[in-house]
């Protein structure tokens, strides 16, 4: 797809919402607020209201400076889990890449929350992975448990709280599907494909 290169002083036309009409906009770099009203990117190429100085457009090429500034707002997400579910997603991390770091439990975590929550993955594996981790590792009183703690962008938040509002299941539930999941694709299964995928990605990110 060829797209336009905009630079300062260049002209165009949009409609402002502020002027509600169609008004001639000239392309400055402004500091712009996200519309919910946290945070705010600084300095990124938008097409300006030549009659109310708004920020009506904004150019293709300012668009990854916007998702890098919203990515930066991370959301933690924790659970008390058995302390056998870190040592599966420790182990899978270890088999794709024995140099990854547990930086890489991160990386598997949210690949398969992303995937689940497109369809990608089949919503019907989540609830069948859960039910095959409780009969799998059952939870015993006293069971020794371990705290998995990430801090994940917006995205990878909504995706998680979208699988629970889906599958009924509670966080702590879905993580623990998902690292099942995890358990049968790579400690199990071995997919080849997928091996090959994510040792590209403990290169990248780990
Ligand atoms: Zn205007």
């Amino acid at each position: 797809m060829k797209m336009k290169l905009y630079e300062e002083g260049d002209r165009s036309r949009a409609v402002c919402h502020h002027c509600k009409q169609l008004v001639g906009t000239t392309f400055a770099r402004r500091t712009v607020p996200f519309s919910d009203g946290h945070g705010e990117v600084k300095n990124i190429l938008a097409g300006v209201c030549n009659i109310c100085d708004h920020v009506v457009t904004v150019p293709a090429q300012s668009t990854p400076a916007i998702r890098e500034a919203r990515q930066k707002e991370v959301k933690p997400i924790e659970a008390q889990l058995p302390a056998i579910y870190l040592d599966v997603l420790d182990l899978a991390a270890y088999q794709v890449d024995s140099a990854s770091s547990t930086e890489f439990r991160k990386v598997l975590m949210t690949l398969y929350l992303h995937r689940f929550a497109l369809g990608e993955y089949p919503r019907a594996w989540l609830l069948s992975a859960h039910r095959s981790a409780l009969e799998r590792f059952g939870e015993h009183r006293g069971i020794a448990r371990r705290r998995l703690s990430m801090k994940v962008t917006p995205r990878i938040a909504e995706d998680l709280k979208m699988l629970m509002a889906e599958t009924a299941l509670s966080q702590t539930e879905v993580i623990k599907s998902v690292i099942y999941q995890i358990q049968s694709d790579i400690i199990e299964s071995h997919k080849p494909a997928l091996m090959k995928e994510l040792g590209t990605l403990s290169v990248i990110y780990a």
